[in-house]
C-alpha cells in the first residue's frame, strides 16, 4: 500500500516539478509512510527525491519506534549533538538547491533552519502534491471513514432519543459525555466536540462553556474524532453535527429547520461525480436563500476528509474543480441568527460512480427531548 503511494507521490512530484518532499509532523507521514513523527522539538523528517530510497532523519533514541512493515525506509539517526538540518541537506542528494516540497504542519523552527541550509532551493508546501492524491480515497479509506461515521451515528442516537441528559447540564459536562463515547466508539482521538445552547447555537464553532440547557432551546452538537486502526495505518476522521429541541419548538424555528434540512438533501444530491465543487455549495445555499435565511448561511458548505478533519477538497465558490470518484467531504449547510439560535446538518458524503453515498445514517429530523 505505502510504495504504491510513494509511486503515485513521485508521480505528482515530478507533474509539479517538485524535486523533493520533505514531511514531518503532520496527516502527510502516516498517509504516505505509515508512521507518525512526534510532534516535538527534535526533527523527524522524511526526505522523498525522484529515485532512491526513502530516506527518514530521525533522532537516534527514537529510530525503533519506526514502523515500517513495507521495509521502505532508509533511516538516518541522529544523535543529541548531530545537527539535523544538515543531515537532511546531505540526505537530498542532487535534489538540495531545486524545488523543495514541505508538509503543510512543519513547525516554522524546522522550515527557517532548512531555509538557511539549504540557500536557493525554492519551496512550495506538500499540499500542492498530495492534497490532489489524498482527496481521492481507496476502497479501504472509504470502509474507515464509514466505521467512523457509524461511531458517531451510535453517540447522535443517543442524544436523540434523550439516553445522555441534556436539560439541567451544562455544555461542558455533555462535552464531556461525548469525548467518552467517541473514545469507546472506535476512536483512539477526540477531534472536537462542540455542544451549543440556545444562543449559543448561533455561533457556528463554539467552545462549550459553562451554559446550563434549559427547557425549550435547540442544542446544537458537532462532534467526531480519528479512528484506532492497526499499527502503521492512519486513522480516519467522523464529523457530524445533529440538533435537539428541549421542548416543542416555535413553528418559525420548526419551519427554518425544514429548510435546513431540504437545502442539506438538496447538497447531497447535487453531490455527483463531474459536478464542481462550487456548484454543490450553489445547490444547498440557493435554497436557503429562496427561504430568506441565505445572509444567516455564514460559512461554507463543506471540506474533505480523510486522515484530516478538514482537507482537499473544499466545497466553496470560487472552486470550480469537478467531484471525482472516491472524493469524501462533508455537506453541511446551516443557519446562524446571531442573539436568537441557529442550527446545521452534516453528514459525510462519497462521491461515487453511483452517485452520493452518506456515510453518516442517524435521522436528520429535528429531535425534541423532553424535560
Ligand atoms: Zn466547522
Ligand atoms: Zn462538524
Ligand atoms: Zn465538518
Amino acid at each position: 500500500m505505502f510504495v504504491e503511494r510513494i509511486d503515485r507521490a513521485r508521480t505528482a512530484m515530478r507533474e509539479r516539478e517538485v524535486d523533493a518532499l520533505l514531511l514531518s509532523v503532520g496527516p502527510d507521514l502516516p498517509w504516505l509512510a505509515g508512521f507518525a513523527a512526534l510532534a516535538l522539538e527534535r526533527l523527524t523528517m522524511l526526505v522523498l527525491t525522484e529515485d532512491g530510497p526513502a530516506r527518514l532523519v530521525v533522532p537516534a533514541f527514537e529510530a525503533d519506534r519506526v514502523h515500517d512493515p513495507e521495509d521502505l525506509l532508509e533511516l538516518i539517526p541522529w544523535q543529541e549533538t548531530d545537527d539535523p538540518a544538515a543531515l537532511v541537506a546531505t540526505a537530498l542528494g542532487g535534489a538540495a538547491g531545486g524545488r523543495l516540497a514541505i508538509g503543510d504542519h512543519t513547525w516554522s523552527r524546522f522550515l527557517v533552519a532548512l531555509q538557511s541550509e539549504l540557500r536557493g532551493s525554492s519551496w512550495t508546501t506538500a499540499g500542492t502534491v498530495l492534497g490532489p492524491l489524498r482527496a481521492i480515497k481507496d476502497d479501504d479509506e472509504i470502509a474507515a471513514l464509514g466505521r467512523a461515521g457509524a461511531g458517531v451515528d451510535q453517540i447522535a442516537l443517543a442524544l436523540q432519543s434523550g439516553e445522555i441528559p441534556l436539560i439541567g447540564r451544562t455544555e461542558v459536562q455533555i462535552a464531556a459525555d461525548l469525548r467518552t463515547m467517541i473514545l469507546a466508539s472506535g476512536h483512539s482521538k477526540v477531534n472536537f466536540t462542540i455542544v451549543a445552547s440556545g444562543q449559543n447555537s448561533a455561533s457556528p464553532h463554539h467552545d462549550p462553556g459553562d451554559r446550563v440547557v434549559r427547557p425549550n432551546e435547540p442544542v446544537l452538537f458537532d462532534f467526531g474524532g480519528t479512528t484506532a486502526e492497526p499499527d502503521g495505518h492512519p486513522g480516519y476522521c467522523s464529523d457530524t453535527t445533529r440538533m435537539v429541541f428541549t421542548g416543542t419548538p416555535p413553528a418559525e424555528y420548526a419551519e427554518a429547520y425544514e429548510q435546513l434540512r431540504r437545502s442539506q438533501e438538496a447538497g447531497v444530491q447535487a453531490a455527483r461525480v463531474g459536478t464542481p465543487a462550487e456548484s454543490v455549495d450553489g445547490a444547498a445555499r440557493s435554497v436557503l436563500h429562496d427561504a430568506g435565511l441565505g445572509e444567516y448561511f455564514l460559512h461554507r458548505l463543506g471540506h474533505g476528509i480523510g486522515v484530516e478533519a478538514h482537507e482537499d477538497p473544499y466545497l466553496v465558490a470560487g472552486n470550480s474543480e469537478p467531484l471525482v470518484a472516491g472524493n469524501a467531504f462533508s455537506i453541511e449547510p446551516g443557519f446562524y441568527i446571531r442573539g436568537r439560535w441557529g442550527a446545521r446538518i452534516e453528514d459525510i458524503v462519497v462521491a461515487t460512480a453511483d452517485g452520493p453515498r452518506r456515510l453518516n445514517n442517524s435521522s436528520r429530523d429535528l429531535a425534541i427531548v423532553e424535560a
